[in-house]
């Protein structure tokens, strides 16, 4: 299979930038070496590859990062898979390619609690990784389970220290906003991320995505909060959706800059941050050299604060936009979509059953209507 066609993109790859600070050579790209996830979380839409877990081989991932820096001059490589240690053989071999012909080049790669060992992280940071990335989302136990079962806090604990102790950096993802959030909630995961001591942390607002397990419960109901249907706002900087427990979107924007202000202003961050001030120079460069840009966008926001929040409250919907689209789910997605929003444990058999006689009824995401097309 051909690598991706990196010389169209104009300027690749010095026009194009790793989020900053997370990286320490010059110049960065992003591959994804594998599609699809075996999981369920609640918000993670898996229409696509469905059940599927593919991966480029080992020796293919090796090539293709050479082939990224004999041509580019690329060094240092974010994979963005969804589950990069998903099939521990894959990671071996790369790393033990990339330990016996080393490549000069360092990357970052996303894992989950439990899909990994100190064996493989040692192997991990031989092979050049600087940084490894896990989803945590939330800290209290009750979202956890609602939203990302199988996963415990003393696990992540755990894998933090592993993290650490391997000499790796880890970053924590956490999503703001997610149906059972509560003030109280956030200001415990909030805690919880200042206990872990991370080296980075990236808190997303909530956005359901259409496919995902919870995207009915949002979008098509008010049982849980309510949302703003619109798509051009639902990227993860926006808060589209309104839990019960908050009073409106305002209250969710202060807390989530309390939060962030909070975790880059802690002294245990700062204290990191600075010793690694020259590692980072390419970053803090690229900071220096915008500066004005910088600060002339920051202007425009506070000279315009009132028009903006005007224009922000009379923010009509597209004409064009589709609103309560089904998203078209297969029998497989169906089921596991019951298993992982079922309120009690239920097994996938359970759950056939349960979907056996609405499918039945012609219903356009059931079963029947899927195998239909599928003929
Ligand atoms: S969020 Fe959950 S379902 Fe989605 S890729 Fe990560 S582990 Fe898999």
């Amino acid at each position: 299979m051909p690598f991706p066609a990196y010389e169209k993109l104009a300027g690749f790859p010095h026009a194009y930038h790793l989020p900053l600070f997370s990286y320490e050579k010059r110049h960065g790209a992003t591959m994804i070496t594998s599609r699809g996830c075996p999981y369920t979380c609640s918000f993670c839409d898996r229409t696509v590859f469905e059940r599927l877990y593919k991966t480029n081989s080992a020796q293919y991932t090796y090539a293709h990062m050479k082939y990224l820096r004999d041509r580019f001059g690329v060094h240092h490589i974010n994979m963005y898979d969804d589950l990069f240690t998903a099939k521990k053989q894959r990671v071996f071999d790369l790393c033990q390619l990339l330990i016996e012909k080393p490549l000069g080049i360092q990357w970052n790669c996303a894992i989950r609690t439990g899909h990994t060992s100190d064996e493989m992280l040692a192997k991990l940071k031989q092979a050049g990784v600087l940084m490894v990335s896990m989803g945590i989302e939330s800290a209290d136990p009750d979202m956890m389970e609602r939203h990302k079962a199988g996963v415990t806090l003393d696990a992540v604990r755990d894998t933090v220290r592993q993290i650490r102790a391997a000499g790796l950096r880890a970053k924590g993802l956490f999503i703001f906003g997610m149906p059972g959030e509560t003030p109280e909630t956030v200001r415990t995961t909030s805690d919880f991320i200042l206990s872990l001591e991370l080296d980075e942390m990236n808190m997303t607002k909530f956005s359901p995505l259409h496919g995902a397990p919870i995207w009915d419960e949002c979008a098509n109901s008010d049982s849980s909060g309510e949302m703003i249907e619109d798509w051009r706002l639902m990227n993860c900087l926006n808060f589209v959706f309104l839990p019960h427990g908050f009073k409106s979107r305002e209250e969710m924007d202060a807390l989530y800059n309390w939060h962030v202000r909070r975790f880059y202003d802690s002294k245990a961050y700062r204290r990191r941050f600075a010793k690694r001030l020259w590692a980072h120079r390419w970053s803090f460069w690229h900071v220096v050299r915008h500066l004005p840009e910088t600060i002339a966008a920051a202007r425009y926001f506070s000279l315009n604060r009132e028009q903006l929040v005007r224009t922000k409250g009379e923010f009509v919907l597209h004409p064009r936009q589709p609103v309560g689209l089904k998203p078209f789910l297969s029998p497989d997605l169906q089921i596991d979509n019951m298993v992982s929003m079922s309120r009690q444990r239920i097994s996938r058999r359970e759950a056939m059953k349960a979907l056996a006689p609405l499918t039945g009824n012609g219903n356009a995401c059931g079963m029947s209507a899927f195998r239909q097309a599928a003929v």
